[in-house]
């Protein structure tokens, strides 16, 4: 079981089934929420994500028609992306688990954007 939180703490969340892929995506609308060169998901079954505690300090912006990005109003914590065309899916940010995530992150999303000042770290 994945055990997460945000930076405040006042959210904590668990996973309690598989990642099916791990991504890196150097969207510019990730590089402006993270304020970073890219955003870091594992991708879960949503019936797996459990908010555990603080479900009234998360808030979702819509970044696109179909794109909901959940942060903590209070931190600013970026926590889960999900899309309005996969209800079922959703995507937890590596950076904000506190249980170590192993497994390789493979899939890199819009490379074309992908900053040249992050070090490369070629895919596994
Ligand atoms: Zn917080
Ligand atoms: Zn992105």
């Amino acid at each position: 079981m994945l055990k997460g939180s945000c930076l405040c703490a006042e959210v904590a969340y668990t996973v309690a089934g598989p990642v099916e892929s791990a991504s890196h995506c150097f969207c510019t609308m990730c590089q402006k929420q993270h304020g970073a060169g890219a955003g870091t998901y594992a991708n879960v079954a949503r019936a797996d994500l459990h908010i555990e505690r603080g479900e009234d300090n998360i808030t979702e912006f819509a970044s696109s028609e179909q794109g909901r990005r959940a942060f903590c109003r209070r931190c600013g914590s970026t926590l889960f992306w999900r899309s309005e065309e996969t209800p079922d899916r959703i995507a937890v940010t590596l950076g904000t688990l506190d249980t170590p995530f192993t497994d390789p992150v493979r899939i890199e999303l819009h490379t074309d954007t992908r900053p040249s000042w992050l070090p490369h770290c070629p895919a596994a």
